[in-house]
């Protein structure tokens, strides 16, 4: 069997409209691009995985079980196209917390690979054939880390820029918005075996 391959998404920001701390279903719309990206994707046979930094919760601004009604209507949204998310990862830590159980310098907080790496391992995931899209460097650290391709869609949420010379730090491409970065992930299938070369890898 053909090992799956996987579009890592970041959720604040990159595939949903970024309210901080939200964890009201109501609230919780999707990005303009996303859907249509989802599908270009999705026909090309990647499944979704959401990989997402929660401090809210180590923070006390909502619980753990906050989060079974974010991922419920994010399903929703989905399904109006007829998308699956194969998965939702998220680490609930924050060294600056107040929740004493998860105020703790954690391994799974982006920009570590730890979640990337624990899904692959779920669900079978070759990484190498697989990329994580977000609005962050922590997001593009996080994705090359796991051994994926990133890409950063530029929305004005990355105000720092701080590579400090981690090659990890340095995204494959940027996109100004989620529909550009799926067709560039869709480019690279079609430019791929025909002797052209259109984009080099770090
Ligand atoms: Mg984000
Ligand atoms: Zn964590």
């Amino acid at each position: 069997m053909e090992a799956k391959k996987a579009i890592f998404l970041d959720k604040d920001g990159t595939i949903v409209r970024d309210i901080p701390y939200n964890v009201n279903p109501d609230l919780i719309t999707l990005n303009e691009g996303v859907l249509d990206g989802l599908e270009l994707l999705d026909s090309l046979g990647y499944c979704f995985i959401i990989i997402s930094n929660q401090a809210g919760i180590a923070r006390g601004y909502f619980e753990e079980q906050d989060l079974v009604g974010v991922e419920r209507r994010i399903r929703q949204l989905l399904n109006q196209r007829g998308l699956v998310l194969s998965g939702f990862y998220y680490c609930p830590h924050s060294e600056d917390g107040i929740v004493p159980e998860y105020s703790i310098k954690c391994t799974c907080r982006k920009p570590g690979p730890q979640l990337i790496l624990n899904a692959a391992q779920d669900h079978g995931i070759d990484l190498l054939q697989s990329w994580m899209i977000g609005d962050i460097l922590d997001d593009v650290e996080a994705g090359k880390s796991a051994g994926c391709k990133s890409i950063l869609i530029n929305n004005g949420n990355e105000d720092q820029w701080q590579v400090n010379g981690n090659l990890n730090r340095i995204p494959n491409w940027i996109s100004d918005d989620f529909w550009d970065a799926a067709s560039f992930i869709s480019n690279q299938h079609k430019t791929k075996g025909n002797g052209q070369r259109a984009f080099e890898y770090s």
